[in-house]
Order: structure tokens, then C-alpha cells, then sequence
């Protein structure tokens, strides 16, 4: 078996073989069909240009759910399937994963018998994977539950239960889990073009490492493409007058003090004066409240907030939480694109589209994988991988992934800072314990230790400070001004780890500090960046 290493994993790219499946997208999509076809024997390649979840992937609600508010829609086999997968994931994932009671505050009676019989249905198809049981709780119950929650009519709440997790680790550790099964996962390596052959066929594609700049020729009996709202650009490789399959609406996070909230039970507000839906869910330390809906024309890798969107946020949050949030508190703002599908119809509001998944096989035999959502990532990957041997693309081999358990997975769930390492805890306390340098945090205000730094590059593929400081901690999206300060200090280490020089240290640095700009409000970027 490969080491999780990319310098060794990358020299896969030289060997002379025909993959069997080649995968574009180190998203939750592509790493669940890259787990699933690993672990169906089938020989494994996964390409991503940036970083793993480095797109939608890592700036989900961090829910797992059925999603509650598709029953309203009557989509009742959406819920029953994500219900299914919601305790499929907490099952494999447990150190990622967390049971999580949400409220939904009641202002009115009526509203009160709504959601409890509604929320009893959810219960009940969510079957034997249940989390618990939904119920009415009296205003009393839900004032000690929720103290700073807005008491003005307050009538009382409907508790009822679903997962939170880590999105970016999760992606992570699909990655890992893909290559302890024989698979091959790799950042920073990008597609620029398909390969056809003389009937059109495709017959895998051209990969830029973007690290070296070499171009590697990679041939493959099935080409899938799990970009998410990139998913046309592939498409249009292959065939340059196809029609938009994907409508990008972008949603938005502000994550905010735990004083806010103070509690461990998340609140749901059902329906926003705009019709959306808005969470406020503890997350590590903080507070996570979102999200938006807004149609988009265009992507990027690094979707900004509209001020529009953070006045909704803020200004709903305010409605139903005694301590108001403003501009100053928040810590950090993160926007994603959803890669919904398009619709004939244009005027269809974006929450009003289907979030259910589609896998299209196009003429020349590429594999797109649309819409969808992180929860049921993993039966994404087995319809996916059902559709392509059902064309004979590759011959019949059993899904076994149900039962899977993923990379960091423990019996008995760790507790404390470093409990999202699950099964390499141990492995990385050890790590932090052969050097005092390693047990060292990376300044004062926060908990996060340079050895986690040095565990990230050894043993998690991260290649920038963005990596680590985004994605294998979460610093930027808990606090980005914090964030900000330590990125000088993560750069040093990585230097020394991945033998770079000052330059690419000054490099480094200085494109952080410019990216975590935009994660901090223009109002609080003075107060953050000017030296004290
Ligand atoms: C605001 C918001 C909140 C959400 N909340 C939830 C939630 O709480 N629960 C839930 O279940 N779902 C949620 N979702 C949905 C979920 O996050 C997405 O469905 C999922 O992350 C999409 O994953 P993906 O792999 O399809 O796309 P992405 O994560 O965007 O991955 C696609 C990847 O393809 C890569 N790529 C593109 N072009 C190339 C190329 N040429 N070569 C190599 N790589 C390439 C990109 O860099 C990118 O990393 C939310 C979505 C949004 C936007």
C-alpha cells in the first residue's frame, strides 16, 4: 500500500498503464466515486487542481441530514435516502461526525403542531438509523436550552435531531481511505484536456502537475467528472457546443463568538422572511450561521460574499437572538457554490430546485456527476458507479462501501482539541512528544501546535498554508484574523518540512494573508491587519 505521500504518489503518473477509472474532482463527489471504485478493486486515479475540498466541499452548513425543509417540497425519497446516509456517515465517520439537537423556536401554536407532526414523519423515515426521537419542548425547557435566544412571543420549540460534521476532513480522510484501498489521490494536479481516440471515444485525459509543471499523459478505460460548478467547463472539452447542465447558487457563512449562541443545541429557523432557511450550529468554538441562496452566472474557486447576503444573515440572525450580531463580531465569512442542476425553466428559484444528484454519459463515454449534497456523497458514488456498469464501461463488481470505514475511524469516539484525528491521535500526540517545538502553539490566542502543522505536511498532503490553515485545521473559516496573524509562523514550519526556501516562505505568506482578506469584513480588515 502507498503512503499518503504526494512525492511518491505522483511517480504512479509515469507507470505505462491503462487506469480504470480517472477521476476530475478531489470534491466530495469525485472522492466518494474514488473511494467506491478503490474499494471495488477497480485501479484508481483521482486528480484535483487545487487542494481536496478545496471548492464547495469545504464550505458546506456541516450538516448531515435528510434535509428537513425538502419534506415542505414533498420530496420524500430525497429525505429517505440522505436519512439513510446520514446514519451510514456517522457510522464510518464517527470522529468526524457528531449527533446534533436542533430547535426549531416556535412563535405561534400553530407553527408549533407543524413541525411536530412534520418532524415525527422525519423520524419515522429515517427508520433504523435513527439519531432520536423529535419532540416538543416547553418555552422553559427551551430557555435553558437556548438562553440567548429572542423571548418576545416565544411560544415554545420542536427539537429534533441530525448529524454536523467536518466537511474539509472528511474529504481528507475519503482521500486517504481511497488510497489505503489501492487507489491513487492527488492535489494540485489539474486536467487541461481530454484524450480521444479515432472514434471519438475519450480515452482519459492530459494532467498538469501544477506543483513541477510537468504534463502527464493518463490513459483510462472510464474518465468521471466530479468538478461541481466547474462540471461544464470539462463538458465543453469534450464536446464545445454542449448546452450548461449546471446553475451555480451561492450561499454564504458567518461564523460568530459561542457567546451568541451559548449552547451546544443548534437553531433552525424554517423560514426567513425571504422563504430561505437559516442555521446557527456550534462548530468547534464557534458559532456557524447561514446560509443564502443566490443564482449565480459565473464560478470561482474563491467565491466572495455579496454585502446583500451578510446583511441577511446578520439581520435575521438579530431577529431571533437576544445579542444582536453586527459587522464587528463576525470572525470569519465563507461563500460556496452549489452545483445545482440548471433548469429549462429560468425564472425557478434556486431553493426550489432539486438537490438530488444525476449521472450523464455523454457520446464519447464521459461521466458527469451533477448537483447532489455532502450527505449522500456516498450513494452518489454507487449510482455512479452502478451507471457506468451497466454500460459495460468496466465489468460488475460489488459496492461495499455501506460497511467502509473511513480513514481516522475509532470505536470509541476520542475527546479533547485533537479529537478529529480519530484513530491518529495517538499517532500525532506521539509526533507532538518527540520535540518541545512541536508542542508549541502557533501564538497565544490559539490552541492549534506547530506539530499539527508538521503532522499535516508528513502524513495529510498539505502542500500550502492555505492547506493547513483552511482545510486540515480550520482556523480560516473559525477566525480568519487569527488566521492571518499565524500564517508567517505555518509558512516557517512548512519551509523546513517541505525543504522550500525563503522565497517560496515570503510566497506563501504573503498569498495567505492576501486570500484570508476576504474572509474578514471590509469594516474589521483595519483593526486586523494594521500592526499593533
Ligand atoms: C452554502 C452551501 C451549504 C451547503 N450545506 C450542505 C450541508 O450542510 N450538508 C450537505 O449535505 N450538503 C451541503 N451542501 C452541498 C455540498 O456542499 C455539495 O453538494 C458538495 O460539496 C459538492 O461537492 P462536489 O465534489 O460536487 O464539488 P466541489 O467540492 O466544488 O469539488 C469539485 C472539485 O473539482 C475540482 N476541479 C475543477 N476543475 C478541475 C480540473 N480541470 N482538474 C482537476 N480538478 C478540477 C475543483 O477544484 C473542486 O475542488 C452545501 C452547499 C453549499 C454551497
Amino acid at each position: 500500500m502507498n503512503p499518503f505521500e504526494r512525492k511518491i504518489l505522483i511517480e504512479e503518473l509515469r507507470n505505462e498503464i491503462v487506469w480504470d477509472l480517472l477521476i476530475i474532482g478531489g470534491g466530495a463527489t469525485g472522492l466518494g466515486i474514488a473511494v467506491d471504485a478503490a474499494s471495488r478493486g477497480f485501479k484508481t486515479l483521482l486528480v484535483e487542481q487545487d487542494d481536496f475540498a478545496k471548492g464547495t466541499s469545504s464550505r458546506s452548513t456541516k450538516l448531515v441530514h435528510g434535509g428537513v425543509r425538502y419534506l415542505g417540497q414533498g420530496n420524500i425519497s430525497l429525505v429517505k435516502e440522505a436519512l439513510k446516509e446520514r446514519g451510514l456517515l456517522l457510522k464510518n465517520a464517527p470522529h468526524l461526525t457528531k449527533n446534533e439537537s436542533i430547535i426549531i423556536p416556535c412563535y405561534s401554536w400553530l407553527k408549533v403542531f407543524f413541525y411536530a407532526t412534520g418532524l415525527k414523519f422525519y423520524d419515522w423515515l429515517s427508520g433504523g438509523l435513527t439519531l432520536g426521537k423529535s419532540k416538543v419542548i416547553s418555552k422553559k425547557e427551551l430557555i435553558s436550552r437556548l438562553p440567548t435566544l429572542e423571548k418576545k412571543s416565544l411560544k415554545s420549540g420542536v427539537l429534533y435531531h441530525d448529524g454536523t460534521f467536518d466537511d474539509a476532513r472528511l474529504a481528507l480522510n475519503l482521500a486517504q481511505t481511497c488510497v489505503e484501498n489501492g487507489g491513487v489521490a492527488l492535489n494540485y494536479c489539474k486536467v487541461v484536456s481530454l484524450i480521444k481516440s479515432g472514434d471519438d471515444k475519450i480515452r482519459g485525459a492530459n494532467v498538469l502537475d501544477k506543483e513541477s509543471g510537468e504534463l502527464y499523459e493518463i490513459k483510462s478505460k472510464v474518465v468521471v467528472n466530479a468538478t461541481g460548478v466547474f462540471v461544464d467547463d470539462i463538458i465543453k472539452m469534450d464536446n464545445a457546443r454542449s448546452k450548461s447542465l449546471i446553475r451555480p447558487s451561492q450561499g454564504i457563512h458567518l461564523v460568530l463568538d459561542s457567546s451568541f449562541l451559548q449552547s451546544m443545541d443548534s437553531i433552525m429557523i424554517p423560514h426567513t422572511d425571504d422563504g430561505r432557511v437559516l442555521f446557527a450550529i456550534p462548530w468547534y468554538d464557534k458559532v456557524l450561521i447561514g446560509t443564502t441562496d443566490t443564482p449565480l452566472n459565473n464560478h470561482s474557486p474563491e467565491p466572495r460574499a455579496l454585502e446583500s447576503e451578510i446583511e441577511f444573515v446578520l439581520n435575521t440572525a438579530g431577529k431571533y437572538l437576544s445579542k444582536k450580531p453586527a459587522k464587528k463580531d463576525v470572525l470569519s465569512v465563507f461563500a460556496g457554490l452549489r452545483p445545482l442542476a440548471a433548469t429549462a425553466d429560468n425564472n425557478k428559484k434556486t431553493k426550489e430546485i432539486s438537490r438530488s444528484h444525476k449521472v450523464i454519459i455523454s457520446e464519447s463515454g464521459l461521466v458527469s456527476v451533477i448537483g447532489g449534497k455532502w450527505t449522500t456523497y456516498r450513494k452518489m458514488a454507487e449510482d455512479t458507479l452502478s451507471a457506468i456498469m451497466k454500460r459495460k464501461m468496466l465489468p460488475a463488481k460489488k459496492c461495499i462501501t455501506a460497511d467502509l470505514k473511513i480513514h481516522g475511524y475509532t470505536p470509541v469516539n476520542t475527546t479533547g482539541a485533537l479529537s478529529f484525528y480519530g484513530a491518529d491521535k495517538n499517532k500525532l500526540e506521539a509526533l507532538i512528544d518527540s520535540n518541545q517545538l512541536y508542542a508549541e502553539p502557533l501564538n497565544k490566542e490559539t490552541g492549534i501546535l506547530a506539530g499539527q502543522v508538521v503532522w499535516a505536511v508528513r502524513n495529510e498532503m498539505a502542500r500550502t498554508v492555505e492547506d493547513v490553515l483552511a482545510r486540515r485545521t480550520r482556523l480560516l473559516f473559525t477566525d480568519a484574523g487569527l488566521a492571518f496573524k499565524v500564517a508567517p509562523k505555518v509558512a516557517e514550519i512548512m519551509m523546513h518540512e517541505l525543504n522550500r526556501d525563503e522565497v517560496w516562505k515570503q510566497n506563501q505568506t504573503r498569498g495567505f494573508i492576501e486570500l484570508a482578506k476576504g474572509y474578514i469584513l471590509n469594516d474589521n480588515l483595519d483593526s486586523i491587519t494594521s500592526p499593533k
